[in-house]
């Protein structure tokens, strides 16, 4: 079983190969430490001027890359329309809008899988990509960093959030504070400051939420959402869309 996303993509899916020689000894990719037999088919180590990612490859001393990897490097949808999407063995589906990460956030795939999520143009995310080989905890490449997600947790604070929310939000804070105020339905009770979800570490607690809690209101359920990390809280948002269903997989 191939070890690495750019090995699995190649060995999977319909791609275009890349390769410029055989490997004249065992060896690994420089690029994402997958292994490279002998005979096997492979390309030189070469990487372009502009590459930028030095600090994220397996070793730059190795004198090969795998096809994998020299296939996604070489292939620009992986920088771009394919930068974010969820990578299964017999599948690749997006993973870009809301209700597609809250899909596969609830519904993680049978491992091997991959989740990536490019932010910023033009971005190398597929082959740095985690291959997870446990969907109770799994990592997701979220452009430069690795959030990671504990199922379980991630599931229990939708529990709580949903149950939160079925309590009629806007009619309690309105209570509390005397003034007429309108919640939106599904919203998380944490915050975020960047709009595009591009990062994970920004959320706080809405200030209705902390409304709630300072009136003692929910006490259980904010039990479980304090067990979420700062990366699962991230991910609770896009579990809370409306109309969450199974995307179709992507066609290469
Ligand atoms: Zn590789």
């Amino acid at each position: 079983m191939p070890l690495t996303v750019s090995q699995m993509i190649a060995k999977h899916h319909p791609i275009r190969l890349v390769s410029s020689t055989h490997a004249e000894h065992d060896s690994h990719c420089g690029v994402c430490g997958g292994t490279i037999a002998t005979g096997s088919a492979c390309d030189d180590m070469v990487l372009t001027k502009s590459f930028t990612n030095q600090n994220d490859l397996a070793d730059l001393a190795s004198p090969y890359r795998c096809v994998g990897c020299a296939s996604i490097m070489a292939d620009n949808r992986f920088q771009m329309q394919l930068s974010s999407v969820v990578i299964t063995p017999k599948a690749i589906y997006p993973f870009a809008k809301k209700i597609d990460r809250g899909f596969f956030l609830i519904n993680p795939p049978e491992p091997p899988f991959a989740m990536v999520v490019g932010v910023s143009k033009q971005q190398h995310v597929v082959w740095r990509s985690p291959l997870n080989l446990n969907s109770r905890r799994f990592q997701i490449q979220l452009g430069d960093d690795r959030v990671a997600i504990r199922h379980s947790h991630l599931m229990e604070a939708v529990s709580a959030a949903k149950s939160i929310q079925a309590c009629d939000i806007s009619a309690a804070i309105t209570a509390i504070t005397g003034r007429k105020t309108k919640i939106k339905e599904n919203t998380s009770p944490f915050t975020f400051s960047d709009m595009k979800s591009a990062r994970s570490r920004q959320n706080e607690w809405a200030w209705w939420a902390l409304l709630l809690r300072k009136e003692g209101k929910h006490d259980a359920e904010f039990k479980a959402l304090d067990e979420l990390t700062s990366d699962e809280a991230w991910a609770l948002d896009f579990c809370l869309a409306d109309d969450i269903k199974k995307p179709e997989p992507i066609s290469l």
